[in-house]
Parts: structure tokens; C-alpha cells; sequence
């Protein structure tokens, strides 16, 4: 529950379009050197169809050969036990025999012509006894070690060549499926497989329903994508890495192959774990051939789906993972050395952006988000008409109904309750889905759910809406606080339930006493709304709480706006390189001053609230129909909440 400005995402922007003056001659000293085609292809280049054509080969002449050696083989020996063998000797039968390593020959008549002979041969395997030479001489029979020429071909191939063939084959065929089909070990890096360039994902916006920001936000990668000329002319800026943030399910993947299909480019979709080999070196060399074949293909999409697989922040990592690491660093170096005007566009997708390292979403790379929200009441119904035209929906199915009875729900859990519900009246034996199957479906999912803690409780959903339509008024009636822009009570990010959007009007570098206290009144709106309406206050508001609390005392401590320290700084922060606050700041004050601070923080913020408390008790009608609004839409724009507001945006 906090209410957000927009300040941060300007900044972010502002900082892109500086760097990206920068890299304009970059491009030209590319342009110059024409388009890369002295890569080199790799020697040994096998294409799949080739390859298992071989495989096949293999086996058939593997088989041919047992089949010969097992028919020469029962001609040319008896194989018989030792004890047999001795039997024999003893007994006359075998007149001479040839000591081999690790058999012997028993040959009856005394025909010593070993292979291919008429006659029957036998053959064992001996244990060793040292009586069986003396037994020989005592019986006369004739012995010699086997010479090694008896060895005919067919037992070669069988004990030499066959193995080698099949441990090659078996080698071949893991290089292939871990690299990608390329010739085995030169390739070791190629992935192919994965990378097979999707030239129409046959996907498109019409698809996807409900993440209408999101859309609208590609909607101009995909412009650029297909009109790249009208851009480059005009010297335009082009996102070279846009990164697609929300929760599972949102439809993030499904976004990306739609940005894919409507601009008809090429689309290389690898998932950040595919990158995360067991060898190391194998994801940085993935991530090589990925961008080549990228720039090859050009135009075309880049998709890395589950981007923080790879992108993990090298800072929080114990001990560290040099494989990840090695393949991160690739990543960078490879979207630093192209420019966004080579056509190749990359799409990163991930549930956890707070986990990726902050060299990722620096300006060239990932330096535009895009958040894909969890669908509305409007979205989760227009999700739900297009996952059931593909099912046959009976008269009774109300799907506004069923969009009402899934808050919280995400597309992909939409398009199973679609499915669960087909299923359902199938086993009912039924040939079209009726309402009831579709509430069933609801129910076994929303069990699923709960478990995982995703969806909300209705006495929690009402706080939310309370609290969040608080933050509004309050910033409406706020002078200088930046317009509402939209409300939600649509879970967003970890932690947060709801959300107040608030939009700056114009970049501010400075502010006054007044626009800061007002921001600790809008940051109280929220329990103020809470306690005027449940006479109690929730955890909700903790972060609001903190922020206000932070405001309050950077009034006093930072920028001397206190009645008793007026003009004086009473802490120092320390710099460090770059701005980037260490986070620490530097006590200048006496211990006594300490509380003083402590207690003028407080008054500022009961005065605060007090006034925030006086201001939506009296707005409380208008509090109670714009919540009411909330509840039933989950979203409300700015243009609806000032209307119900009965103001003027
Ligand atoms: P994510 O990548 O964000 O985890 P996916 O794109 O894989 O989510 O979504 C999984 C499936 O859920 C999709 O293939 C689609 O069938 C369905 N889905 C998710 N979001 C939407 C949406 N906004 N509109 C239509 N279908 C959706
Ligand atoms: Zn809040
Ligand atoms: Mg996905």
C-alpha cells in the first residue's frame, strides 16, 4: 500500500537520453565497417537432418554385423562349459587344443584350421587349474598358445571397432543435445536448439487481454521493429532492452512472442536457465552466439525469459557463481557492444526484479520496464472470452460473473479454469460448459491459491480499498501534491496490496516545507482512511509510515526547516562517488538534541495526521463511493476518480 510517484522512473529516463547521445558515434565507426558478415562459420557444420540420418546408420550396421558374427559364430564353435571341455579331453574327444588369453580351442581329428573349419570347435572360457596342462600330457593331446592371427575380422569389429563406433555415437548425441545440434565438441557453445529463430510466433496483441499498458508500451517497439527507417531518420531514440516485470502467469512470455508476431520478425526466446550450464564458459559462450546469430538475423527480438536466473545481483550472492557470473558479464558486454540502431531489440522478462543486478538495468541496457499488472475485473473478463472460444460455452456461462469471483487471479490461472471447466463437463458427459462447471473450476483453483497465499481475503480486500482511496483524497485535496493517476487494489510487487499512482506534473529538482509536509499527508491518507472507517489501523501502512517518518525528519536534520534548529544542518551525509548515498548518515548534533528530534518528528507527524483525520471525515461520502468504485472495478483511472470526486482534474 503505498503511494507511489513517478519521480525515480523520470530520472531513469532523463539519465538514457544523455547516454545515448553518446553512443551515436559508436554506431557511425559500425556503420563504416560495413555489416559483419566475416564471421566465421564453423567447420564441421552438420545440419539435424544429417545427423540422424547417421545415427540410424550406425545402429543398422550394428545390428547387421551381430547378426552375422552370431551366425559364423555358432557354426565355427561349441561353446561349452570348463568342466565340459576337460570331460572331452579326458574322454578323447578333443585331440588338440589351442591356449588362447582368455579362452581355449578344443579341436576334435586334430584339424588345426581355426576359422571357418567344418569341423566342430570347442570353446570355454577356463578357470584356472593348475592340473590342465599336466591332464594334456597325460591324455597326448596336442597344444599350442593360440597365435594372434586366429583373431578373424568379425571379432575385431566386435571388440574394437563396434564399441569405439557406439561410444561416438553416444558422445555425438549428449554434445548434440547440450549444444545444440552443431558438430559436437567444436560447437560446444552453439544452441541452436533453443535458438531456432520462430520467424512467425503466431502470436499477437489480439491475444492477450487485460496488460493494456503493457501493450501500448510495445506497441512502439513493435512500430520501430517495422518502420525502424522512420525512426533512424529523425535520429530517434530506440530502446535497445525493455524488460517485462510481473508476477507469473501475468503473461509476460505471452507479450513477448506477441511483440514477435506482430512486427513479423525473428524471435530467439532462451530462458535464463537454459544459459546456467554445468560447465563453465558454456552460458557466456551461449550468450556470443546468441547476439551473433541475433545481428545475423536482424531485425528481430531477443527474448531472455526469466532474466533473473542470470541476472542475479553479483553483490548478494555468498561465495559467488562464477559460471552465472561469466555468463552476466557476457550479457552486458554483448548489449554494450550494439547499438540500438542494428535492429536487434531485447526483451528480458522476470518475476523478481529486485534480485537483478543493477548493472542490467542500467541506461543501454534493460533501461525501459514495462510492468505487466495482474488483470482487473475488465481484463480477467476479456482474458477469459478469448481462452473460452476455443471451448464450446453453453447459453447459462456469465463471464462477467466469473471475472467478479477471480480477483487476484492471473491470465494463466484464468486459462486453467477455462480448461479445469472443459474438463469437467466432459466427465459430466456433456458436450458444452455450463456455469457451474466453470464455479467448480474456480473453486479447485482458488483452494491452490490460497495455499500459496495469492489471493486476499474480502475484510482485507475493503481495508486495501479504504486505504488506498485515503491516499487519493488526501493528495487531491492536497495543494501541490501530484494528480492521482490511477488506483488500484490489485496486488502488485511483493508486499504491496494496493497501489496510489501519482504522476509529477512537470521534473522538480527543489521542494518547499509545504510540498514536503504534504507529502507526509498524502502517506497518512491511507491509516487515516483506515481508522476513520474500521476504528482500528492495520499493518498495511507500515511503509507509508516509514516514509513519512523519514520526510519528517529529514525536515528537521537535513534541510533546517525546525523551529529550534532553524537554518542548521544537524547531520552530514556522506557522499559517496556519484551520488550514491552510502546510506549513512553522520551525526552532528549533542546527545539532548537527539530527543528533541525525536519528539519535533512526532508532533509534525500527529499534527499531520490530526489534519489528514479532519480532512476525510469531512470528504467521508466521497470517500465511502469512490471505495465502493474501487471494490467493484479494482482500478479506477484519474479521470473516473475525479469525477466522483466532483472535481476538476
Ligand atoms: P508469464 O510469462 O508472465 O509467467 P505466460 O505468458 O507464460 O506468463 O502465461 C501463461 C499462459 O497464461 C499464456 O500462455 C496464456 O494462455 C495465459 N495468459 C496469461 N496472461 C494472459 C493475458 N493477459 N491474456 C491472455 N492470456 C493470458
Ligand atoms: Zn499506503
Ligand atoms: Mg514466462
Amino acid at each position: 500500500m503505498t503511494s507511489q510517484d513517478d519521480m525515480e522512473k523520470d530520472d531513469l529516463n532523463l539519465a538514457g537520453k544523455k547516454k545515448d547521445d553518446g553512443c551515436w558515434d559508436d554506431d557511425c565507426k559500425k556503420q563504416t565497417s560495413g555489416p559483419s558478415n566475416n564471421h566465421q562459420e564453423p567447420i564441421f557444420k552438420f545440419n539435424k537432418g544429417q545427423f540422424k540420418f547417421s545415427i540410424w546408420y550406425f545402429i543398422a550396421a550394428v545390428i547387421i554385423i551381430m547378426l552375422i558374427n552370431s551366425f559364423v559364430n555358432t557354426n565355427a564353435y561349441e561353446t561349452v562349459s570348463f568342466s565340459t571341455f576337460k570331460e572331452l579331453i579326458s574322454n578323447g574327444t578333443i585331440t588338440e587344443v589351442q591356449i588362447g588369453n582368455d579362452y581355449y580351442l578344443g579341436v576334435i581329428n586334430g584339424n588345426s584350421e581355426m576359422p571357418g573349419t567344418q569341423y566342430t570347435i570347442y570353446r570355454t572360457v577356463p578357470v584356472d587349474d593348475v592340473n590342465f596342462v599336466p591332464m594334456l600330457d597325460s591324455m597326448g593331446v596336442k597344444y599350442s598358445a593360440a597365435s594372434e592371427r586366429s583373431s578373424n575380422i568379425i571379432s575385431m569389429l566386435l571388440g574394437w571397432v563396434i564399441p569405439f563406433a557406439l561410444i561416438i555415437v553416444v558422445w555425438r548425441f549428449m554434445f548434440n543435445k547440450m549444444g545444440g545440434s552443431g558438430s559436437g565438441v567444436m560447437n560446444f557453445g552453439k544452441n541452436n536448439a533453443q535458438l531456432v529463430a520462430e520467424g512467425d510466433t503466431g502470436t499477437t496483441f489480439e491475444d492477450v487481454a487485460g496488460a493494456d499498458e503493457a501493450k501500448e508500451e510495445l506497441v512502439e517497439v513493435v512500430d520501430f521493429l517495422k518502420n525502424p527507417k522512420k525512426y533512424l531518420d529523425i535520429g530517434g531514440k530506440i530502446p535497445k532492452g525493455v524488460l517485462l516485470v510481473g508476477s507469473p502467469g501475468t503473461g509476460k512470455t505471452l507479450l513477448a512472442r506477441a511483440v514477435a508476431g506482430d512486427a513479423g520478425v525473428p524471435f530467439f526466446r532462451l530462458s535464463g536457465a537454459d544459459f546456467v550450464e554445468m560447465f563453465v564458459g558454456v552460458g557466456a559462450a551461449r550468450v556470443r552466439d546468441l547476439f551473433k546469430q541475433a545481428r545475423e538475423k536482424a531485425p528481430c527480438i531477443v527474448f531472455i525469459d526469466e532474466l533473473d536466473a542470470i541476472g542475479k545481483s553479483r553483490l548478494n550472492v555468498a561465495g559467488g557463481n562464477d559460471e552465472r557470473e561469466q555468463t552476466l558479464n557476457q550479457l552486458l558486454v554483448e548489449m554494450d557492444g550494439f547499438s540500438a540502431k542494428s535492429g536487434v531489440i531485447i526483451l528480458g522478462a522476470t518475476n523478481r526484479p529486485e534480485v537483478l543486478d543493477a548493472a542490467l538495468l542500467r541506461p543501454g541496457r534493460f533501461d525501459r520496464q514495462v510492468v505487466v499488472d495482474k488483470p482487473d475485473l475488465t481484463g480477467r473478463e476479456a482474458i477469459l472470452r478469448i481462452h473460452s472460444s476455443e471451448v464450446k460455452m453453453g447459453g447459462n456461462v456469465d463471464l462477467h460473473e466469473i471475472a467478479k469471483a477471480t480477483p487476484g487471479f492471473v491470465g494463466a490461472d484464468l486459462a486453467n479454469i477455462i480448461n479445469e471447466s472443459a474438463l469437467l463437463a466432459v466427465r459430466a458427459g456433456r458436450s458444452e460448459v455450463k456455469q457451474e462447471d466453470l464455479e467448480e473450476a474456480i473453486e479447485k483453483t482458488m483452494a491452490g491459491l490460497q495455499k500459496k497465499n495469492r489471493v486476499i481475503n474480502k475484510k482485507e480486500r475493503n481495508i486495501v480499498a479504504y486505504h488506498e482511496t485515503g491516499h487519493a483524497i488526501t493528495a487531491a485535496y492536497t495543494e501541490g501534491a501530484d494528480p492521482v493517476q490511477k488506483i488500484s487494489i490489485i496486488p502488485r510487487g511483493i508486499g504491496a496490496l494496493g497501489y496510489t499512482l501519482q504522476t509529477p506534473t512537470e521534473d522538480r529538482f527543489l521542494m518547499t516545507k509545504q510540498e514536503l509536509l504534504g507529502k507526509i499527508d498524502v502517506l497518512l491518507g491511507g491509516r487515516a482512511a483506515e481508522e476513520i472507517i474500521f476504528e482500528e489501523v492495520s499493518t498495511g501502512a507500515s511503509n507509508d509510515i516509514t516514509r513519512a517518518t523519514d520526510i519528517a525528519r529529514s525536515l528537521i536534520t537535513e534541510y533546517g526547516m525546525s523551529d529550534k534548529f532553524e537554518n542548521m544542518a544537524l547531520t552530514k551525509r556522506s557522499a559517496s562517488f556519484l551520488g550514491q548515498e552510502s546510506g549513512m548518515n553522520q551525526k552532528e548534533y549533542a546527545e539532548t538534541t537527539q530527543q528533541y528530534i525525536d519528539e519535533e518528528v512526532a508532533n509534525i507527524i500527529r499534527e499531520r495526521y490530526k489534519k489528514v483525520i479532519g480532512l476525510l471525515k469531512e470528504k467521508r461520502e466521497t470517500l465511502e463511493s469512490i471505495t465502493s468504485k474501487l471494490l467493484e472495478q479494482e482500478t479506477i483511472s484519474s479521470k473516473e476518480f475525479f469525477d466522483l470526486a466532483g472535481l476538476s482534474a
